[in-house]
Parts: C-alpha cells; sequence; structure tokens
C-alpha cells in the first residue's frame, strides 16, 4: 500500500481488465473507484459488489475521478477520449493495467507485440513451456487479465501478449524477453494515420531491457528494421529470418530451421511444425528461441512444437462440405493478415471478406486475389470499398448482410476441391459483437450446410 495521503485509484472501463485491475487494487489496500462511459457486464459488476469496489456506468463523474493518485485505463479507451485528456490536464499519471500489475508479481515476463500473430505466438510459446513443466501464465489480450491473475495466483512466468494500446500506458514495465513479430499498417485511425508513430508504440516494449534480456525481431520485417537503426538496445539482439542466415537468432530456410542461443543450438524440418503457412514459420521460430532461451531441451521443444493444436478463429479448418474446405480466419482483421492467408492457399478460393474498414489499402492483395480467388463474397454493412478495389480482379462477386446468407453464397459458389475462405480483413464490429462472434456464425453456419 503506498503510504502518502492520497490512496485512491481510478480504473476506467469496466471490461475483463478492468475487473482484474480492480480485484488486484483493491487486494493492495487502494480506494478504488471504477468508472465506464458505457455499460458494464453483469458478471464484472457482480465481483465489483463482492469486493466492494464502487463503480459508474453510463457516464463518468469527473470531480471524483479527478481525485485519483494515479489512473489505470483499459487499452479500449483512446487517448483523445474527454475523460483521459481531462485526467492528463491535471497531472495524474495514467497508466494500463499490464504496467500496474508488474508492480506486483517478480515473475519473468516474456513479451509478444506485433501486428500480427501475437496471440498464436503467445499461446504457442505459453504451451512449449507449460509442457515443459513450468509454472506459466498466459496473459494480456489473451486468456484471464494479468492483474487478476497477478492478485489470484503466484506462477513463476508469464507470457503476456501486448497491443500498441497497452505499450502506450507503460513506462517503468520491463520485460525479460521482448518479441516485436512484424509492423504493419493496422489501427492506424488510432495513429492520425501515422505509422511511425504506431512503430514507436510497438517499440515501447524494448523500454527499459538491459544486457542481460533478449530482444527477438523480424529481420525480413522493413519498418521494423528502419526503427530499429535509429535507436540503440542494451539487450541481446536476436533475429528471426526467412530471408537469411543469422548466426544468434532463428532462421528457417530451405524446408528447416535453426535456432542458435549463446552455444545452443536447435534444428527442426518444416513439414513437422503443427503450425502451417509462411506466416506461421515466423510464429514459430520466435517460438522455439523463446523456449532455448528459457533452456528447454530439444525434444521438449520439437514435441511441442509438432503437437501445438493452434488458436480458434486463426486459419482454423472448419469443415469439409461437398469437397470444399472451410477455412475460418475471423481474426484476420487486416490486410495483411489476409495477405499471409491467401499466400498459404493452394486451391481455387471463395474469399468472404468485409466489415468495417480500418483505413484499408487493398492494393497488395491484388496479385494473389487474381491468382487464387474466384469469388468474392462481400460481407458489411458498406462494401463500396470492396466492391471499388476488386469489381476487375475477381470473376464473381456477390454481397451478403449476414453470416448465414454469405456461407450460403459461398456455398452455391464453391466446387469440391475449392476453399472457403472467411479471411475479413476488416473490424467486426457492424454486423457481429467481435471477430469471435463473427467466427462462431461462420462455423455455426457452415455446420447448418
Ligand atoms: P494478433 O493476436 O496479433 O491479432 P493472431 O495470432 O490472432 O494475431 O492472428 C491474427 C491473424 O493474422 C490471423 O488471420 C493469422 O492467420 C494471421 N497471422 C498469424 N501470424 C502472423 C504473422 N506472423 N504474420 C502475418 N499474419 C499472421
Amino acid at each position: 500500500m503506498p503510504h502518502d495521503m492520497n490512496n485512491k485509484l481510478v480504473i476506467l472501463g469496466g471490461g475483463e481488465s478492468g475487473m482484474g485491475a480492480a480485484v488486484l487494487a483493491k487486494k493492495q489496500g487502494y480506494d478504488v473507484f471504477l468508472s465506464d462511459a458505457g455499460f458494464i457486464q453483469p458478471s464484472v459488476k457482480k465481483v465489483l459488489k463482492e469486493i466492494e469496489v464502487p463503480f459508474e456506468e453510463g457516464g463518468h463523474t469527473l470531480p471524483d475521478i479527478l481525485q485519483a493518485r494515479e489512473v489505470i485505463k483499459s487499452p479500449g479507451i483512446p487517448n483523445t477520449a474527454p475523460v483521459v485528456e481531462d485526467v492528463t490536464q491535471m497531472g495524474i499519471p495514467v497508466i494500463s493495467d499490464i504496467e500496474f500489475a508488474a508492480r506486483y508479481t517478480p515473475a519473468k515476463k516474456i513479451c509478444i507485440t506485433g501486428s500480427n500473430g501475437k496471440t498464436t505466438t503467445a499461446s504457442l510459446i505459453y504451451y512449449l513451456l507449460k509442457n515443459a513443466g513450468l509454472h506459466v501464465g498466459l496473459a494480456g489480450n489473451v486468456g484471464q487479465s494479468f492483474a487478476y491473475q497477478v492478485a489470484t495466483k503466484d506462477y513463476d512466468i508469464y507470457v503476456l501478449e501486448l497491443s500498441s494500446f497497452q505499450l502506450e500506458g507503460m513506462y517503468d514495465f520491463k520485460a525479460d524477453l521482448a518479441i516485436l513479430l512484424n509492423i504493419t499498417s493496422d489501427h492506424l485511425d488510432r495513429y492520425g494515420d501515422d505509422l511511425m508513430e504506431y512503430a514507436k508504440a510497438k517499440f515501447r516494449i524494448t523500454q527499459n531491457l538491459d544486457q542481460d534480456d533478449c530482444f527477438i525481431f523480424c529481420r525480413d520485417d522493413e519498418i521494423t528494421m528502419e526503427q530499429l537503426d535509429k535507436i540503440v538496445l542494451k539487450a541481446k539482439m536476436l533475429p528471426i529470418s526467412q530471408k537469411e542466415v543469422v548466426t544468434q537468432g532463428a532462421y528457417a530456410l530451405d524446408g528447416k530451421m535453426h535456432v542458435t542461443y549463446g552455444k545452443e543450438e536447435f534444428e527442426m524440418f518444416l513439414d513437422r511444425l503443427s503450425l502451417q503457412g509462411r506466416h506461421n514459420v515466423y510464429n514459430s521460430l520466435a517460438a522455439a528461441l523463446s523456449a532455448k532461451i528459457m533452456d528447454l531441451s530439444n525434444p521438449q521443444i520439437r514435441e511441442s512444437l509438432s503437437s501445438f493444436k493452434g488458436v480458434p478463429h486463426r486459419m482454423e479448418q472448419t469443415a469439409k462440405v461437398r469437397g470444399a474446405l472451410y477455412i475460418n480466419d475471423s481474426k484476420a482483421t487486416n490486410v495483411n493478415a489476409v495477405w499471409y492467408a491467401l499466400e498459404s492457399m493452394n486451391t481455387p478460393v471463395v474469399w468472404i471478406a468485409g466489415g468495417q474498414d480500418k483505413g484499408n489499402d487493398y492494393s497488395s492483395l491484388f496479385e494473389p486475389v487474381r491468382e487464387k480467388v474466384k469469388a468474392l463474397v462481400c460481407l458489411g454493412t458498406d462494401n463500396k470499398k470492396l466492391l471499388e478495389s476488386f469489381q476487375d480482379k475477381v470473376p464473381v462477386i456477390t454481397e451478403a448482410h449476414s453470416m448465414e446468407e454469405a456461407v450460403a453464397q459461398a456455398y452455391d459458389l464453391a466446387r469440391p476441391g475449392d476453399t472457403v475462405l472467411l479471411s475479413p480483413a476488416c473490424a467486426s464490429f457492424d454486423l457481429f459483437k467481435n471477430f469471435e462472434d463473427r467466427g462462431n456464425q461462420f462455423k455455426e453456419a457452415v455446420r447448418k450446410l
């Protein structure tokens, strides 16, 4: 518990992360108040009542909030929200739940960020460490909130998936192992369309690293390398690549991966990896290298990399109907993720795409779409941009206004041997609760066929 007079901590946002922060803050003896401009889930309210944390919903009572010594902001609330501007103007520090929770655990922290592949890589690393018998928790954007686990568990290690929004609210936080998978234009709408600002937010994962810590980054990623040129890091620099040999780090060439960390080495044939596709090779390289850093044995790493079951809604094989394979890639909410999805296709594709546009530039998809996509089903409330971008590149384009309709159209268009791929390139909020809801509705509609 802090010793000065003001003991008041305000939490903005009553979602999963806000609830976890409330539980931990209360446990640490703070005077906690939670405020949400929208509505709070009944399950969260129940917990808040149980731990006797006062809360409000449907608006913010500013005088109460401005009494805080510190404000913990949910990553979903932008810095430009009026309440955040008011708090900042008063000089009250605004931090993320991750920054807050890290103060109360001595556990080792393996942190993953990037535009794509975070959940997959975090889940894979977690699986590797858990299989090796380590006492490890998975948190951040996946699983239970980090703060909640810090309050209720005593893990030795955490694997943390960090979005750029969480990283923005992190200052003294220090990772023990930081992984930056890639940087491509996603969420640019929240960075004033400035790619370098977004890149900088991602690089916050490296802040406070010292010479004993490791930094894994992708040498094949242009924006990462450009940014890396401008800064000096104390950490051990460990690149991953699918284009060139690296002496320390990990690379994959000619169907085989090679990992070197200090004097330790690990090798494995790529066709033995459970996660297939070029993007997943990067994820597996980062995971194998992390496992080596954590001192796992080669048989342990090999076994787990080939038995990992994958994560739902990421290139998830749903079913085969009338000879066509249906794949749920609902989590592909940006153009780059779709690029990798299409790249891994080796059949004609009926592509279901669309939703809420995030300032998408589709030009990088033109070539793979021309080559592989035989039909496009646009699924969104406003399909104008998709239609305009692809009208002269795909033989058949249709429009649907519900998942059921989209799957029915895809079913009519698909022939035996084709793949029906839901890989939207857009956010889901126009027609669905979130990407999980979109993926589940897809799976449900496919099952009904
Ligand atoms: P994130 O948590 O960063 O959103 P996910 O692991 O949930 O990443 O994957 C999101 C989407 O990106 C999926 O469609 C997946 O197939 C694709 N993807 C996964 N790993 C990568 C990668 N390393 N590079 C590009 N795309 C990827």
